[in-house]
């Protein structure tokens, strides 16, 4: 038994050579888990990148079994157990190198898959900027409903059509009715839109009737991903009363491939602070351990490249940079514990989005509803093309990195997709 090190620190460095790669988003600090398989015949196997390397962690001896739900139901402590032993296992020098090489493949010769099986998706709105800008749009007198700041509002999402990045997604159809027409029309959306979110992933999940105290939450969140929430806004602004988002949401979302794990996040974390002229979270939502570290500080961008860029070699332009702590006004916890208190059963791998984590100043709207006003106000890219909502051929890639001083600075991985023209 060897005595625990701090995996955090900047000092280690890895016998794979890419992992200390400045640039790289996945150096030994990481260690974020995924699923990987060589063909589309083989099932799928956890998999940790390092560097731009995938390592076989059930080949390699590190975990009992390849499927992604042992290790999502895995408790605190036992997470952290096999990080230490990864760490040990790819840092230079280590004895087990001869035994580990043999395990690890170059990613791009690989199939990554969602990072696990999602059998629920639940969607937050808290992105408290977000919520204002597009309430404004609609209620200018009253943009936060007064439910807002009292209880972290959300919906039940489609787990179906969660797709990994990467993949494309055809253009939704569906009813609009357009200010002035007498009635509804049925049309592929014209108000295509991306939400740049944070998804969070459960680990161990709780029984049916018991809720998860909000101290405990960090024993069943197994760690964090990109997650664009695709939203037809057409649809939407038609469908959406009484009961919410229904199917200008549910024909795609698109999640990055790893999950960063709340370990891999700790140096990362900073106090949740709620402004003293607010309501105070009621005492389900409060503990002094939340307040004291309960945000996370994720810098986040979206990306966005035009068939035209495509064309012309351009690799893009980032249109948003925002950040997780900024942006959310509840924390992770928060929304463990809001969800569980009236007895909801959370299960291994259910997906909790944050809802679309706007900034407060300029180039912070995530999302094109608010960047363009409503659709009003075009967005002017780099090349002097324009955009009020998506066109086909585009592709929206969301970015996430966390960086402090003293930290290796850790990265998510990309969640990209890319529009297809609607189906005739
Ligand atoms: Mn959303």
């Amino acid at each position: 038994m060897t005595a625990p090190f701090d995996t955090h620190s900047p000092d280690l460095v890895s016998w794979v050579e890419s992992a200390n790669a400045p640039e790289t988003p996945f150096p030994i600090q990481n260690l974020p888990y995924g699923r990987f398989r060589r063909d589309a015949s083989e099932p799928w196997s956890i998999g940790v990148a390092i560097g731009d390397r995938v390592l076989d962690v059930h080949g390699a001896g590190l975990c009992d079994s390849p499927e992604m739900v042992q290790w999502l139901t895995l408790t605190r402590a036992q997470r952290e157990a096999q990080r230490q032993a990864l760490s040990l296992a790819l840092r230079h020098g280590s004895d087990a190198r001869a035994k580990i090489a043999p395990w690890l493949m170059p990613v791009h010769e690989l199939e990554l898959g969602l990072p696990c099986e999602i059998h629920n998706y639940s969607d937050f709105f808290i992105g408290i900027h977000h919520a204002a800008n597009t309430g404004r749009l609609y209620r200018p007198d009253a943009p936060l409903l007064p439910n807002y700041r009292w209880v972290p509002i959300g919906y039940h999402g489609r787990a179906s059509s969660i797709q990994v990045s990467g993949r494309d997604f055809v253009r939704p159809k569906g009813q609009v009715k357009p200010a002035g027409a007498e009635v509804p029309s049925m049309q592929p959306s014209d108000r295509l839109d991306f939400e740049l979110e944070m998804g969070i992933v459960m680990g161990r999940g709780n029984a049916q009737g018991d809720a998860i105290p909000i101290d405990e939450a960090p024993e069943h969140i197994a760690g964090l991903t990109l997650l664009n929430d695709w939203s037809a806004r057409d649809l939407q602004r038609w469908e959406a009363q009484p009961l919410g988002p229904f199917l200008a949401k549910s024909f795609a979302t698109t999640l990055s491939p790893w999950i960063v794990t709340l370990e891999a996040l700790a140096p990362f974390r900073k106090p949740f602070v709620r402004a003293p002229e607010d309501p105070q979270p009621l005492p389900y939502l409060d503990s002094r351990t939340d307040r004291a570290s309960g945000a996370i500080d994720v810098t986040l961008e979206v990306w966005l490249q035009t068939p035209t860029m495509r064309a012309q070699g351009l690799g893009g332009d980032c249109i948003v940079r925002t950040g997780f702590a900024q942006a959310a006004y509840w924390t992770m916890a928060q929304l463990v514990a809001h969800h569980t208190v009236n007895g909801c059963n959370l299960m291994p791998g259910d997906l909790l989005g944050t809802g679309t984590l706007s900034g407060e100043g300029p180039g912070q709207a995530a999302c094109l509803l608010e960047i363009t006003q409503g659709g009003k106000q075009p967005l002017r890219l780099s090349n002097g093309e324009e955009r009020l909502f998506l066109h086909d051929g585009d592709t929206v890639t969301l970015r996430g990195f966390c960086e402090r001083p003293g930290r290796r600075r850790i990265g998510f991985g990309d969640c990209t997709g890319t529009v297809r023209k609607a189906r005739p």
